[in-house]
Protein backbone atom coordinates (compact mmCIF):
# COMPACT_ATOMS: atom_id res chain seq x y z
CA UNK A 1 0.00 0.00 0.00
CA UNK A 2 1.20 3.54 -0.46
CA UNK A 3 1.14 6.38 2.13
CA UNK A 4 -0.10 8.94 -0.87
CA UNK A 5 -4.11 9.51 -0.59
CA UNK A 6 -6.12 10.50 -3.08
CA UNK A 7 -7.10 13.37 -1.61
CA UNK A 8 -3.31 14.89 -2.10
CA UNK A 9 -3.67 14.24 -6.12
CA UNK A 10 -2.89 17.36 -8.00
CA UNK A 11 -4.57 15.71 -10.73
CA UNK A 12 -7.41 13.06 -11.95
CA UNK A 13 -8.95 11.45 -14.87
CA UNK A 14 -11.05 9.09 -15.34
CA UNK A 15 -10.05 7.37 -18.95
CA UNK A 16 -13.21 5.96 -20.52
CA UNK A 17 -13.58 2.32 -21.67
CA UNK A 18 -11.35 1.43 -24.93
CA UNK A 19 -9.75 5.14 -24.69
CA UNK A 20 -5.96 6.50 -25.00
CA UNK A 21 -4.10 8.97 -22.83
CA UNK A 22 -1.49 10.49 -21.92
CA UNK A 23 0.54 13.23 -19.93
CA UNK A 24 3.82 14.49 -18.71
CA UNK A 25 5.21 13.44 -15.56
CA UNK A 26 7.73 15.41 -14.24
CA UNK A 27 10.86 13.71 -12.23
CA UNK A 28 9.79 12.57 -8.32
CA UNK A 29 5.89 13.20 -9.35
CA UNK A 30 4.09 9.84 -9.21
CA UNK A 31 1.55 8.48 -11.72
CA UNK A 32 -0.96 6.30 -10.13
CA UNK A 33 -3.41 3.93 -12.53
CA UNK A 34 -6.42 2.91 -10.64
CA UNK A 35 -8.19 -0.21 -11.85
CA UNK A 36 -11.62 1.32 -11.13
CA UNK A 37 -14.15 -1.93 -11.57
CA UNK A 38 -11.17 -4.69 -11.87
CA UNK A 39 -9.94 -7.08 -14.56
CA UNK A 40 -8.82 -4.13 -16.73
CA UNK A 41 -5.41 -4.02 -18.98
CA UNK A 42 -3.84 -1.30 -19.01
CA UNK A 43 -1.29 -0.86 -22.32
CA UNK A 44 1.36 1.39 -20.87
CA UNK A 45 4.23 3.12 -22.93
CA UNK A 46 7.11 5.52 -21.55
CA UNK A 47 9.12 8.16 -23.39
CA UNK A 48 12.01 10.75 -22.19
CA UNK A 49 9.61 13.95 -22.10
CA UNK A 50 13.09 15.74 -23.65
CA UNK A 51 14.19 12.82 -26.00
CA UNK A 52 11.49 10.56 -27.29
CA UNK A 53 14.33 8.52 -28.68
CA UNK A 54 14.90 7.18 -25.40
CA UNK A 55 11.59 4.98 -24.45
CA UNK A 56 10.92 2.31 -22.10
CA UNK A 57 12.79 -0.95 -22.99
CA UNK A 58 10.89 -4.44 -21.81
CA UNK A 59 13.82 -6.57 -22.68
CA UNK A 60 16.26 -4.53 -20.71
CA UNK A 61 13.84 -3.93 -17.83
CA UNK A 62 13.21 -7.72 -17.96
CA UNK A 63 17.06 -8.10 -17.82
CA UNK A 64 17.90 -5.19 -14.85
CA UNK A 65 14.98 -6.53 -12.74
CA UNK A 66 15.71 -10.35 -13.26
CA UNK A 67 12.00 -11.38 -14.11
CA UNK A 68 10.22 -11.57 -16.89
CA UNK A 69 7.07 -9.59 -14.90
CA UNK A 70 7.07 -6.07 -13.23
CA UNK A 71 5.99 -5.37 -9.73
CA UNK A 72 6.05 -3.19 -6.44
CA UNK A 73 10.34 -2.31 -6.78
CA UNK A 74 10.88 -2.79 -10.40
CA UNK A 75 12.93 -0.41 -12.35
CA UNK A 76 11.50 0.53 -15.86
CA UNK A 77 14.89 1.04 -17.96
CA UNK A 78 15.18 2.40 -21.10
CA UNK A 79 16.78 1.70 -24.51
CA UNK A 80 19.55 3.65 -23.04
CA UNK A 81 19.88 1.86 -19.94
CA UNK A 82 18.62 4.96 -17.93
CA UNK A 83 15.84 4.25 -15.05
CA UNK A 84 12.48 6.10 -16.70
CA UNK A 85 10.33 5.36 -13.18
CA UNK A 86 10.21 2.85 -10.61
CA UNK A 87 6.98 0.95 -9.45
CA UNK A 88 6.66 2.47 -5.87
CA UNK A 89 3.44 1.22 -4.92
CA UNK A 90 1.12 -2.38 -6.12
CA UNK A 91 -1.64 -3.53 -4.33
CA UNK A 92 -2.53 -6.07 -7.73
CA UNK A 93 0.81 -7.99 -7.79
CA UNK A 94 0.39 -9.03 -11.26
CA UNK A 95 1.60 -7.46 -14.48
CA UNK A 96 3.10 -8.18 -18.13
CA UNK A 97 5.75 -7.25 -20.59
CA UNK A 98 6.32 -9.78 -22.89
CA UNK A 99 2.01 -10.06 -24.26
CA UNK A 100 2.74 -7.07 -26.43
CA UNK A 101 -0.54 -4.74 -27.52
CA UNK A 102 -3.89 -5.96 -29.36
CA UNK A 103 -3.96 -4.74 -33.07
CA UNK A 104 -6.32 -5.29 -35.63
CA UNK A 105 -3.67 -7.51 -37.86
CA UNK A 106 -3.33 -9.57 -34.58
CA UNK A 107 -7.14 -9.94 -34.09
CA UNK A 108 -7.56 -10.92 -37.14
CA UNK A 109 -5.06 -13.61 -37.21
CA UNK A 110 -5.94 -14.95 -33.80
CA UNK A 111 -9.73 -14.58 -33.66
CA UNK A 112 -10.66 -14.55 -36.97
CA UNK A 113 -11.32 -11.64 -40.32
CA UNK A 114 -14.46 -10.62 -38.46
CA UNK A 115 -12.58 -9.03 -35.83
CA UNK A 116 -10.38 -7.23 -37.68
CA UNK A 117 -12.62 -4.02 -37.51
CA UNK A 118 -12.26 -3.60 -33.90
CA UNK A 119 -10.57 -1.25 -32.24
CA UNK A 120 -7.08 -1.66 -30.61
CA UNK A 121 -4.79 -0.90 -28.10
CA UNK A 122 -2.78 0.33 -31.39
CA UNK A 123 -5.07 2.29 -32.59
CA UNK A 124 -4.85 4.31 -29.64
CA UNK A 125 -1.08 4.29 -29.43
CA UNK A 126 -1.19 5.73 -32.91
CA UNK A 127 -3.69 8.24 -31.80
CA UNK A 128 -1.97 9.42 -28.99
CA UNK A 129 1.46 9.84 -30.00
CA UNK A 130 0.68 11.81 -33.09
CA UNK A 131 0.24 14.30 -30.33
CA UNK A 132 3.78 14.59 -29.96
CA UNK A 133 4.78 13.88 -33.59
CA UNK A 134 5.33 10.37 -33.13
CA UNK A 135 4.06 7.20 -35.35
CA UNK A 136 3.76 3.98 -35.42
CA UNK A 137 7.16 3.73 -35.95
CA UNK A 138 7.54 4.88 -32.09
CA UNK A 139 5.49 1.93 -31.35
CA UNK A 140 7.74 -0.12 -28.91
CA UNK A 141 7.30 -3.85 -26.54
CA UNK A 142 5.01 -2.00 -23.71
CA UNK A 143 3.93 -2.36 -20.44
CA UNK A 144 0.56 -4.01 -19.98
CA UNK A 145 -0.83 -2.95 -16.24
CA UNK A 146 -3.09 -5.69 -14.89
CA UNK A 147 -2.52 -8.29 -17.10
CA UNK A 148 -2.24 -11.93 -16.01
CA UNK A 149 0.24 -13.48 -18.54
CA UNK A 150 1.54 -16.41 -16.87
CA UNK A 151 5.09 -17.66 -18.25
CA UNK A 152 5.26 -21.59 -18.56
CA UNK A 153 8.93 -23.14 -18.37
CA UNK A 154 8.20 -23.99 -22.21
CA UNK A 155 8.45 -20.18 -22.49
CA UNK A 156 4.93 -20.39 -24.08
CA UNK A 157 2.47 -17.77 -22.74
CA UNK A 158 -1.44 -17.17 -22.66
CA UNK A 159 -3.34 -14.24 -21.73
CA UNK A 160 -5.96 -15.76 -18.86
CA UNK A 161 -8.34 -14.15 -16.33
CA UNK A 162 -7.21 -10.68 -14.56
CA UNK A 163 -6.96 -10.84 -10.70
CA UNK A 164 -7.02 -7.41 -10.22
CA UNK A 165 -10.26 -6.25 -7.66
CA UNK A 166 -12.14 -3.28 -7.87
CA UNK A 167 -9.88 -0.33 -6.63
CA UNK A 168 -6.49 -2.02 -7.37
CA UNK A 169 -3.55 0.72 -8.18
CA UNK A 170 -0.27 0.68 -9.28
CA UNK A 171 1.98 3.46 -8.29
CA UNK A 172 4.99 4.33 -10.91
CA UNK A 173 7.42 7.54 -9.71
CA UNK A 174 9.16 9.09 -12.58
CA UNK A 175 12.77 9.04 -12.13
CA UNK A 176 13.37 11.81 -15.02
CA UNK A 177 10.69 13.74 -17.45
CA UNK A 178 8.80 11.24 -19.06
CA UNK A 179 5.74 11.21 -21.58
CA UNK A 180 3.47 8.35 -20.22
CA UNK A 181 1.15 7.11 -22.89
CA UNK A 182 -1.91 4.39 -22.17
CA UNK A 183 -4.30 2.95 -23.92
CA UNK A 184 -7.21 1.42 -21.52
CA UNK A 185 -7.04 -1.75 -23.73
CA UNK A 186 -10.43 -2.66 -25.89
CA UNK A 187 -9.74 -6.30 -26.12
CA UNK A 188 -12.97 -8.38 -26.32
CA UNK A 189 -11.85 -11.79 -27.97
CA UNK A 190 -10.13 -12.58 -24.86
CA UNK A 191 -10.25 -12.55 -20.86
CA UNK A 192 -7.30 -9.60 -20.47
CA UNK A 193 -10.65 -7.91 -19.79
CA UNK A 194 -12.68 -9.70 -18.42
CA UNK A 195 -14.40 -9.79 -22.11
CA UNK A 196 -15.99 -6.19 -20.81
CA UNK A 197 -13.61 -3.17 -21.05
CA UNK A 198 -14.32 -0.86 -17.95
CA UNK A 199 -13.00 3.07 -17.40
CA UNK A 200 -10.14 3.40 -15.33
CA UNK A 201 -8.92 6.38 -13.18
CA UNK A 202 -5.21 7.81 -12.99
CA UNK A 203 -3.89 10.30 -10.68
CA UNK A 204 -0.90 12.19 -10.21
CA UNK A 205 0.96 13.50 -7.04
CA UNK A 206 4.01 15.78 -6.43
CA UNK A 207 6.94 14.47 -4.66
CA UNK A 208 6.74 14.88 -0.74
CA UNK A 209 7.77 18.29 0.25
CA UNK A 210 11.26 18.15 2.00
ZN1 LIG B 1 -5.31 -4.11 -25.99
Amino acid sequence: MSTLSSMQAVYTDDIPAEHPWSRRIARGQTLRIIDSEGQQAVDALLYGADDAAERYSAQDTMRAGNSPYVGLGSKLISNKGRVLACLTADTCGMHDTSAGCCSCESNAVRFGEDTRYQHACRENFILELSKYGMTKRDIVANLNFFMNVPIEPSGNFTVVDGISASGNYVDITAEMDVIFVISNCPQINNPCNGFNPTPIRVEIFDPPAA
